[in-house]
């Protein structure tokens, strides 16, 4: 997944770009810019690669997802439908809105089950937001159907899922706003930086002005400008947008090696009986980012886990042990650990978490090994690396 792995000049000249004219700052300061505006570049390339009318950058993949859900009017006491797979950032940014994450399972998607998205929905659902884990993508057409019937707000989080696809459309464009990371380990980087992308024009200035303290843009002089509504900062910086205008460029390079090595491996772990793949919903392509597959039991999982380890496959995953993916190991927010006082609503909104098991979400986690896929591997070093996965699977297997 990293686009870090692969930097180099393209990367440097639009920094010096930056640095050359010493704007740092994204808007204003137009006479001795030279012309040099990075993140409006940026969205326009991100404009075209998602296939989006509107792109607003921001600060990191964090803060786009708490700008896509307040610009649509969630907030406090508001009920948010979130996976229990997915990066412990989705409650940060519901719960910095004063809105409630509610985590409900996922499938063998490894992302939300529609069916148990359908049974969370109380007359407090504002918004549903289907995080798109490892480079797929939940069931899109039945998800949007339920979010329809309800009238509920869908946010795609496709941090994880740049370049991914379904029905030809690129993942996070799918749903009513979509959010993007470009932190220093997502498919392209800015260092840190992120995305909200909508086609709802209202949506979109709502973002471009939320993002700068509710300053509203209209006119040349920053100190003048009105505040329709209140604000915060999530600005990105022209450093960061001219690293990822480098990256953009590159994206389809980048997606097609990650495919190349991401069918390496899984031809090679498909002929193993007991190897099953994550189901990827009719219509979907996978972005390449790490191959997921399932052992026939948690036991497994963590034996192959541990023989990775010893014979040297780095960056693979049982998440049902991870502190940051899964909800198991959530303690912080089980216990509400926060520094300063929580709302009432959010409180009494979260108790349910004190009790909650779910088993289906451990069924698939349990069993499932995430691999990111790098970019940097020659095609030696793939078929190598396969040949190992499959040996240390197999011993696992019979022991
Ligand atoms: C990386 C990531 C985020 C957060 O992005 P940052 O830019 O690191 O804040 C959110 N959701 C998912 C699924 C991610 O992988």
């Amino acid at each position: 997944m990293p686009g870090f792995e692969l930097f180099g000049d393209l990367e440097r000249e639009q920094v010096n770009d930056v640095l050359d004219n010493g704007v740092l700052m994204r808007y204003g300061f137009d006479s001795i810019r030279k012309g040099h505006w990075k993140a409006k570049e940026l969205e326009a390339a991100l404009e075209d690669t998602f296939q989006t009318k509107y792109v607003q950058l921001v600060s990191s993949g964090t803060a786009a997802v708490s700008v896509a859900l307040a610009v649509a009017g969630v907030g406090a006491g508001d009920e948010v439908i979130m996976p229990t797979f997915t990066f412990v950032a989705s409650f940060e940014a519901i719960m910095a809105l004063g809105a409630i994450p509610v985590l409900v399972d996922i499938d063998d998607t490894l992302a939300l089950s529609p069916e148990a998205v359908e049974a969370a929905i109380t007359p407090k659902t504002k918004a549903v937001m289907v995080v798109q884990m490892c480079g797929s993508m939940g069931d899109m057409s039945v998800l949007q159907a339920i979010c329809k019937k309800h009238e509920l707000l869908l946010v795609e989080d496709a941090c994880q899922a740049i370049g991914g696809t379904y029905n030809g459309k690129p993942l996070g464009s799918i749903g009513d706003l979509g959010c993007f990371s470009f932190d220093f380990v997502k498919t392209i980087t800015c260092g840190e930086g992120g995305a909200v992308i909508t086609n709802n024009k209202e949506y979109y200035i709502n973002a471009d002005h939320f993002s700068d303290h509710g300053h509203d843009h209209i006119g040349k002089d920053r100190g003048a400008e009105t505040h329709p509504f209140l604000g915060y900062n999530f600005r990105i910086s022209e450093l960061h947008a001219a690293v990822g205008l480098a990256q953009v460029k590159r994206l389809p390079e980048f997606i097609d090696i990650q495919r190349k090595n991401f069918n390496t491996l899984r031809d090679a772990l498909s002929e193993i009986p007991e190897v099953t793949f994550r189901t990827v919903p009719e219509g979907g392509e996978e972005s390449g980012a790490f191959l997921n597959f399932f052992l026939p039991d948690l036991e497994t999982a963590r034996n192959v886990i541990e023989g990775f380890k010893k014979g040297g496959v780095d960056a693979c995953w049982n998440y049902y042990d991870n502190n940051w993916h899964y909800v198991r190991k959530w303690e912080h927010l089980k216990e509400l650990k926060s520094l300063f006082p929580i709302t009432k609503e959010v409180k009494e909104g979260l108790k349910y978490l004190e009790t909650k098991t779910f088993e289906a979400s451990d069924h698939y986690i349990g069993r499932n090994i995430s691999c990111l896929i790098k970019l940097s591997w020659t095609e030696k070093e793939v078929k190598e690396r396969a040949l190992k996965m499959m040996k240390i699977i197999e011993k696992s297997l019979k022991s």
